[in-house]
């Protein structure tokens, strides 16, 4: 197993994380416990679960794996998040956390889920960092953290309005969405944050279509697993990578392709970013140079949709939209659009931007809700 510190926590974390949002049986408590404590038997110290993830079972599968876990007297992390709004909130939910973990404190908790630019002010009036702090300060969790799902250079500013509280931060972040957020990993990195990816196999979508990113293998690879995580692992601003273990099997999986690391180097990253691109040339690169919508559509966002499209049909583009960025009516978002055409003559890829909006306002009218 890989170890590095996370930022300036003073904290030593495994660099493979075990993300709690995939049991495979979420009913069978006692058995999914058993795969987070093999995991830990593995080298995995780093355990991230969340209130919601496996119907609201997630948390207390971990604090079954913990109660094991504390009997061997080897160190661990755990993080978790609430998506509270108001201060009151976030107290009763760190504190059913800390029951269902089963600790006096939380390493890493995270302000969860922000996803537009007025996200994280919004619940700072509402006196969540108040809360944050407070609870830190009585020692009930250890590390303020933040996770998003902004892109660009959002995430910096973001950062920038946390009060100096943060210290490490979850974002959503592969090979094939490296131009849209390694900027923000290392906006983070740059202010001393431990940084963690979610998404680390693109949400599944590597494993599934591995035939469409084959040139992401090398010689001696299992799979897309050792793919997916030399790439992100090789990152200078990654700290942690997450893998959504279902079994024991997946964490064996995970755990031998970290054994066969292998650091790239920057100009691997460039060369491997140029490959994806040529690939996939009907594929949005989410590079950002559309941003700059006088109607302040979100572009970027729209045309990931339409990667999901392309890969898994229309219902999979309104979910992204849905369960991803969080813009469940993507007929409301097109009609600011004036069909100026600035974004089409922006885009480095020449993507028909203006037809693929379309045909995602009749995915809508078809598969949204
Ligand atoms: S065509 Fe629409 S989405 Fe593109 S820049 Fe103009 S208003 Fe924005
Ligand atoms: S410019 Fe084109 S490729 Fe880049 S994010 Fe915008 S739509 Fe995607």
């Amino acid at each position: 197993m890989l170890y590095k510190e996370f930022g300036r926590t003073g904290q030593t974390v495994s660099r493979l994380g075990f993300g709690g949002m995939r049991f495979e049986r979420p009913e069978d408590k006692d058995g999914m416990a058993a795969v987070v404590k093999h995991a830990f038997d593995r080298g995995i110290t780093y355990l991230d679960t969340a209130p919601i993830y496996c119907d609201d079972k997630s948390e207390e599968i971990c604090g079954l794996a913990i109660r094991e876990m504390k009997k061997t007297g080897r160190p661990f992390q755990v993080a978790s998040k609430t998506m509270a709004a108001t201060r009151d909130e976030v107290r009763a939910q760190c504190e059913r956390s800390l029951e269902r973990l089963g600790v006096d404190a939380i390493d890493f908790y995270h302000v969860w889920c922000l996803v537009q630019p007025e996200d994280l002010p919004q619940r700072a009036k509402l006196g969540v960092l108040d809360a944050f702090r407070e609870l830190k300060e009585e020692g009930l969790i250890r590390h303020i953290c933040v996770s998003t799902h902004l892109e660009h250079d959002k995430v910096g500013t973001m950062l920038d309005q946390g009060e100096g509280l943060f210290e490490g931060m979850l974002i959503g972040l592969n090979a094939l969405n490296y131009p849209l957020r390694y900027p923000g990993a290392k906006a983070a990195m740059d202010r001393g944050l431990g940084v963690v990816t979610m998404n680390s196999l693109g949400g599944g979508v590597m494993t599934e279509y591995a035939d469409r990113f084959s040139t992401l293998l090398e010689e001696g690879d299992t799979g897309m697993v050792d793919a997916a995580l030399r790439f992100n692992l090789s990152l200078p601003a990654v700290t942690v990578a997450l893998v959504g273990f279902r079994n024991e099997q997946d964490v064996d999986g995970a755990v031998a392709a970290v054994e066969r690391f292998r650091m790239l180097d920057e100009r691997d990253i460039a060369r491997i970013q140029g490959e994806m691109h040529e690939a996939h040339k009907d594929f949005c690169t989410q590079c950002g140079y559309c941003s700059d919508c006088p109607a302040a559509v979100p572009v970027v966002r729209l045309m990931d949709a339409y990667n999901r499209r392309i890969l898994e049909g229309p219902k999979a583009a309104m979910d992204q939209m849905k369960w991803h960025w969080w813009t469940p009516d993507v007929e409301k978002v097109l009609e600011a659009c004036v069909r100026c055409g600035q974004c089409e003559a922006d885009c480095t890829q020449q993507l028909p931007i203006l037809e693929r909006f379309d045909q995602l306002k009749r995915d809508y009218q078809e598969f949204g809700s």
